[in-house]
């Protein structure tokens, strides 16, 4: 952990220094949160969800993005964690699934979500997503 912390401070005092941007590609969401400045949420390969650090941290819009959130540890012993369990297995991403990729798994599925794929688009200034939930139609 403290080389891991040496080398995400190395990265941030670079990036000041000498202006540079970084693709920074992970599963920890915390280092994800203290990196970024931009996260997006990807699935089999597509963009799930896409926002600046602190929009899609406070305000997760994607299931899938939600579910991710949903473990990461909050260092407080009187929060209640709500943890979202996904069902099923990661699909293989040589054969996806059907319409939205994420739809064997999610818990919002509906008749539409394996049929056709959603379209990722801006719901929010900035805030960028692919889920029927969010479909103009539906607003
Ligand atoms: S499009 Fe449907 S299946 Fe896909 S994430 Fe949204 S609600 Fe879930």
């Amino acid at each position: 952990m403290s080389i891991q912390a040496q080398i995400i401070n190395l990265l941030k005092d670079l990036q000041k220094k000498d202006g540079l941007a970084y693709i920074f590609i992970s599963h920890d969401l915390s280092v994800v949160e203290h990196i970024s400045d931009e996260v997006g949420v990807m699935y089999l390969g597509s963009m799930m969800e896409y926002a600046k650090t602190k929009d899609i941290f406070e305000r997760p819009l994607h299931p899938y993005t939600e579910a991710l959130f949903s473990a990461v540890p909050v260092p407080d012993p009187d929060y209640k964690m709500n943890r979202i369990i996904l069902k099923g297995d990661i699909p293989s991403p040589a054969n996806p699934p059907s319409g939205c990729k994420f739809h064997t798994r999610c818990e919002k599925c509906m008749a539409i979500c394996s049929k056709e794929a959603p379209v990722f688009r801006e719901y929010e200034p900035g805030h960028f997503v692919a889920c029927h939930l969010y479909d103009e139609a539906r607003r």
